[in-house]
């Protein structure tokens, strides 16, 4: 499965993986999925939503008490190989490895691809299981714009997806009766090849957009003009004392430059902060730090700014009683929070869900240097099918 999928969407530079939402290497992806599902027999069936379930069923055919598994397939710009695939090339693997062994599963074991989890198209975080979950406004979710300006219903429609059927799948969702998904590890936290999630801390997105007037370098005099460029500066210094100040994380990964010219005084600068933490206070007060210090400095040069929550997830407890079977189905397992946001924390909402990690040596994600041993990932496939065992047959 690796030798399919690792070519898809990688730039020969760099190595980085870059597989957005509907855009071609994540389509292709898809056919990826469809076609390992269909090469094992299992029925595809596509949400509303952009998501993918294959479906292993028992022998009486029933789609009601299924185990949810697999992860998502799209990347973040210049991601690593195993951020999303891992779970659900281990999700097919594990049924493989079920099936040799002749297990035939009482409870119907689903195998998901989730859409749009990194937000990296159209900026909400694990936008098809939000959908799916009924937690984010589908009349929202449909005006979602790419840095194109191309909408969620447009891209949506044309991809064979009626925009106006987004939103929550009561009728999936009560088939489910817990989800666990498997995925790379991203820090360096665990030290054995296999372990479980507690938790997933506080975290979201925050878009500043600052507005002043585009006009020439070279005649433009310093006090003339309103170049939004240097509160975002501020802004971005800002958001590391903040988090220094609060005991949080954040970041300023991704800004737009308006027109972008080398000669030009810059019209407009949109930036991006993420910003996360052990306790949803402390991001609280990060992010008002970051805007205090951006309104004061925006005000300085004459700039506007105007600051909008993209997507803010509470922390999310995983239910103990799945995660305490899961560790018994592995005999054991070590038991770690992390600081990445993940499908399993936004279906957690709505039905029990666990995580397994599986090692990664160099601590890196969402770079090319993320990575997982391929005895590591034999060794979570054959987790995640004991865990799947356990599950379907209780
Ligand atoms: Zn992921």
């Amino acid at each position: 499965m690796w030798a399919a999928l690792l070519p898809v969407g990688r730039d020969p530079d760099g190595g980085g993986y870059h597989r957005f939402a509907w855009t071609p290497p994540e389509l292709e992806c898809r056919d990826w999925f469809l076609d390992e599902a269909r090469g094992r027999g299992l029925p595809v069936e596509p949400d509303a939503n952009g998501n993918l379930f294959a479906w292993w069923l028992p022998e009486d055919g029933t789609r009601d008490g299924a185990v949810l598994t697999g992860s998502h397939l799209d990347s973040v710009p210049g991601g690593g190989a195993f951020d999303g695939p891992l779970g659900v090339v281990s999700a097919f693997a594990a049924i493989d490895l079920l099936r040799e062994r002749g297990v035939r599963p009482a409870r119907p074991i689903a195998v998901g691809a989730f859409a749009e989890e990194e937000g990296a198209r159209f900026g909400v975080a694990c936008l098809g299981s939000r959908l799916l979950a009924g937690v984010i406004d589908p009349a929202r979710a449909r005006a979602l714009t790419d840095a194109d300006g191309r909408t969620l219903a447009a891209v949506l429609a044309e991809n064979g997806l009626d925009p106006d059927a987004i939103g929550p799948d009561e009728a999936l969702l009560g088939r489910v009766s817990c989800f666990v998904e498997l995925h790379v590890e991203q820090g360096r936290a665990l030290e054995v090849p296999v372990g479980a999630a507690s938790a997933i801390v506080p975290h979201g997105r925050w878009r500043f957009d600052f507005a002043g007037a585009g006009d020439h370098a070279g005649t433009t005099r310093l006090e003339d003009r309103r170049d939004p460029m240097l509160p975002f500066a501020r802004m971005a210094l800002a958001a590391r004392e903040a988090a220094g100040r609060h005991g949080t994380l954040a970041t300023v990964g991704k800004v737009r430059v308006t027109p972008g010219g080398v000669n030009a005084i810059p019209s407009a600068v949109t930036a991006w902060l993420d910003a996360r933490g052990p306790s949803a206070g402390g991001v609280r007060r990060t992010v008002e730090d970051v805007e205090r210090a951006a309104r004061a400095e925006a005000g300085a040069h004459r700039v506007t700014v105007g600051v909008a929550e993209e997507s803010a997830s509470e922390a999310v407890e995983f239910d103990l009683a799945l995660r305490d079977r899961v560790c018994a189905a592995l005999g054991g397992a070590p038991v770690l929070p992390t600081g990445a946001g993940h499908d399993a924390g936004v279906l957690s909402a709505r039905m029990p869900a666990a995580m397994l990690f599986v090692r990664n040596p160099t601590g890196v994600s969402h770079a090319p240097a993320e990575h997982a041993d391929p005895a590591d990932r034999v060794a979570g496939v054959e987790a995640l099918a004991a865990v799947l065992e356990d599950l379907t047959h209780g």
